[in-house]
């Protein structure tokens, strides 16, 4: 094998990590397919184009998952928070930027750089040797898609996200809510009470669908088709073609029992599944949906048992190829099949350009230490990095795995006392402990 390392992508992920690798003395070739092969999103030829929004959301690095990131990123020399930061504009608490002056800063810096020689054109195979990193995105081109699909099989490649909401497992209110799985099945009392459930009276599950059905929705973006999500419903469309659907469906009350009133049948149930080892984390059983998310948070608050529930993200649903990389990936990002090929980027599973851009930097020097005989292990799981990659490569169930932004309910626990002030105290001491952690992972690489 040659020490060039080739990069599928310069979007978030494939040009953070080219930056990486290079600047760890690594020669790289960038390969992308824009502008002469387009999607239905990006507008230009430029590496790291935004494809909405333009914000890289908060930057508070004492008190939020997303800011701590941005934090990380900058201590590890990332081009895309650098680039970010020069081109800033006014946002409050937010990382907001000019997208055109952003996108043209990071594309000159990499072309600059003496290491980084750009390859124009779409990949359409999975390479068979050398060492490699895919950071093709959410927008993957088909023939591409289809060549990893033959690696990695039907099952473990996905075309869209289907994400339902996840919710901070201790902002539950267990006095309405109670731990139990259907008809009480497993083997082990943990299996038994594997599920949240909360329960609906008929007033409260009639004036539930009223809410859904009135709810403000997204549309379908342009190139995505209501044909991809079938049998994968959003909740709203279910309500809307019957009213009893979602009773029967979903929300079906069978199989349980309300320990807090056991003579009581409820008329329908919410079930919540845990979705991460740590137990920190629940996600709301069939619960996709395409509702705006201020509507979300004020319709699923009408749940019993999550009125003050805080939600680690909401629901959506997208166009998105995505691998399902706690089965396919070993936590140096590499394909446990095809180890000369690593992923980076939204196509393993994070969501977001921040997530993507803080998984190419990961990706990028992970492999440039590999192309230099070193070995460069993860950051440390109570760090915002550490904790993205241990999800992806290992922390997630497998079998529901969907896309995932950073957020505090995947870092090990830190005790502190609850309530509101309790919940600021402890993200401080969340980011305190991940920024020690951190700098110690940079210094042992220097
Ligand atoms: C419609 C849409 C809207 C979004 N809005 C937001 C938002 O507002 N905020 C947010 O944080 N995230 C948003 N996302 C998610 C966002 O795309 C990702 O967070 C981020 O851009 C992913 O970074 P990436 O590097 O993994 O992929 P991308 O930034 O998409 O980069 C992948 C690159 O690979 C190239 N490519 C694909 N296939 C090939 C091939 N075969 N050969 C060569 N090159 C190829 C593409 O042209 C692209 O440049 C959105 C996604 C979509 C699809």
């Amino acid at each position: 094998m040659t020490n060039t390392l080739h990069i599928i992508g310069g979007g978030m992920a494939g040009s953070e990590a080219a930056f990486q690798a290079a600047e760890a003395g690594v020669p790289v070739v960038l390969h992308e397919m824009r502008p002469s092969v387009g999607t239905f999103a990006h507008r230009t030829g430029n590496f790291a184009e935004m494809v909405c929004s333009n914000s890289f959301r908060s930057d508070d690095d004492e008190r939020n998952a997303v800011g701590l990131l941005h934090w990380e990123m900058r201590a590890a020399n990332g081009l895309i928070m650098q680039m970010a930061h020069n081109h800033r504009l006014p946002a409050g608490g937010a990382l907001a930027v000019d997208r055109d002056l952003f996108a043209q800063s990071v594309t000159d810096h990499l072309l600059a750089h003496p290491l980084i020689t750009a390859a124009p054109g779409e990949i359409t195979e999975l390479p068979q040797d050398g060492h490699w990193i895919i950071a093709t995105g959410p927008l993957t081109s088909g023939a591409l898609a289809e060549s990893i699909r033959a690696e990695t099989g039907a099952e473990a490649l996905a075309f869209f996200d289907a994400i339902a909401p996840i919710v901070y497992a201790d902002t539950v209110d267990m006095s309405v809510a109670w731990m139990q799985s259907r008809y009480d099945k497993g083997e082990t009392v943990e299996e038994q009470t594997a599920y949240v459930n909360c329960p609906m009276t008929k007033p409260q599950y009639e004036a539930f669908i009223d809410a859904l059905l009135a709810a403000d929705k997204t549309e379908f973006h342009e190139g995505e088709t209501a044909g991809y999500f079938d049998g994968c419903l959003p909740i709203e469309v279910m309500a809307e073609r019957g009213r009893e659907t979602l009773r029967f469906g979903p929300m079906k009350p069978i199989g349980l029992t309300n320990p807090h009133d056991p003579s009581v049948k409820a008329y329908a149930v919410v079930q919540l599944r845990r979705d991460n080892a740590l137990g920190t984390l629940y996600n709301m059983v069939g619960f996709q949906t395409k509702m705006k998310y201020g509507a979300q948070t004020s319709v699923f608050k009408m749940i019993p048992g999550l009125q003050d529930a805080t939600f680690a993200r909401l629901g959506g649903i997208h166009r998105n190829t995505f691998i399902n990389s706690p089965t396919l990936l070993d936590n140096r990002m590499r394909l446990k099949s095809r180890p000369n090929i690593r992923f980076a980027g939204q196509i393993t599973g994070v969501e977001g350009y921040v997530e993507s851009a803080a998984m190419g930097l990961l990706a990028g020097r992970m492999a440039a230490a590999e192309i230099l005989g070193r070995d460069l292990p993860p950051p440390p799981l109570g760090t915002a990095m550490g904790s993205l990659i241990h999800h992806i490569t290992g922390g997630a169930e497998a079998k529901t795995f969907q896309p995932m932004n950073v957020n505090f309910g995947l870092f090990p626990p830190i005790d502190a006392k609850g309530g509101r002030r309790g919940r600021k105290d402890r993200y401080k001491a969340y980011t305190d402990r991940a920024k020690e952690a951190f700098n110690q992972w940079l210094a042992a690489q220097s």
